[in-house]
């Protein structure tokens, strides 16, 4: 599993490092980033979640 933010949509509330630090960090531009290549398999629902929760559906995931 892959997750990526669309950094364009990105208003950097911070709910999803919040929520999966592991996962997601804000970057210095103050807009979220994917910290692993692959989500690891312990966080998948959490990213999951953090997708479901993000109020500007930045966050893409994609179970390749
Ligand atoms: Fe950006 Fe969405 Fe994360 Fe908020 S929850 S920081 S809008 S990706």
């Amino acid at each position: 599993m892959k997750a990526k933010v669309i950094d364009n949509l990105c208003i950097g509330c911070g709910a999803c490092a919040a929520l999966v630090p592991e996962e997601f960090d804000i970057n210095d531009n103050g807009v979220a980033y994917a910290i692993n290549k692959e989500v690891k398999e312990e966080n998948k629902e959490l990213a999951k979640d953090a997708k479901e929760n993000c109020p500007t559906g930045a966050i893409n995931i994609t179970e390749d």
